[in-house]
């Protein structure tokens, strides 16, 4: 570990000598080295969501979260129902991409933003169509990349609610937040017409 530390470090150190211009894109290339890139790495990359909502999204993609699943493979013994449903059992595709509850609050927004709805109930799939959408630099990218980065995190805080705090938001609620952050942190071109579409 202090050896990586080291290393991180001196190549920092490279990263710093070699540009004028120093990015926090930049050094994060340079510590990543010649590792394969992750096919979602648009999702990351210019997104305008909150740092923390950007994190959460970022632990999900790799199945990083502590979803009941996979405390319960760390011997916890816990009730792996799916808080939001109650219907299922609670793992990252479920949470993300089958419960009710999510798929209502995403069904909502892309209502709101006058997308069609998309129906996939496995991860791959699911995966694949969100890569597809966030990939390129034009404003609908941007705009989903933002979207789908504050909805992973508000579903994921609601999921911590109702196990820490026994509390759970009207679906309505949450959505309707999503979509005020949204608003907030949007780039300025998409941010004014946003404001101007009506929730419903
Ligand atoms: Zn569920």
């Amino acid at each position: 570990m202090v050896k990586k530390i080291l290393n991180a470090r001196l190549t920092l150190e490279q990263t710093q000598k070699q540009n004028d211009q120093v990015t926090i894109g930049s050094l994060y290339l340079s510590l990543l080295g010649n590792r394969p890139r992750v096919p979602w790495r648009c999702l990351i990359f210019a997104n305008s969501a909150r740092p923390k909502a950007i994190v959460t999204m970022w632990l999900q993609l790799q199945n990083k979260l502590p979803t009941s699943d996979r405390l319960a493979s760390w011997g916890m013994d816990i009730n792996q129902q799916c808080k939001l449903c109650q219907n299922k059992l609670e793992t990252r595709d479920h949470l993300f991409v089958c419960c009710e509850f999510t798929r209502a609050i995403w069904r909502k927004l892309m209502a709101w933003i006058k997308w069609p709805d998309y129906t996939l109930d496995a991860w791959d799939t699911h995966l694949k169509w969100i890569i597809e959408k966030a990939r390129g630099n034009n404003l609908t990218a941007q705009l989903f990349r933002l979207i789908y980065a504050e909805c992973s995190h508000a579903v994921w805080i609601e999921r911590n609610h109702k196990i820490f705090e026994d509390k759970c938001r009207n679906l309505e609620h949450v959505a309707k937040e999503v979509a005020y952050m949204c608003c907030m942190r949007a780039p300025t071109a998409i941010s004014s017409r946003l404001q101007q579409l009506s929730f419903v």
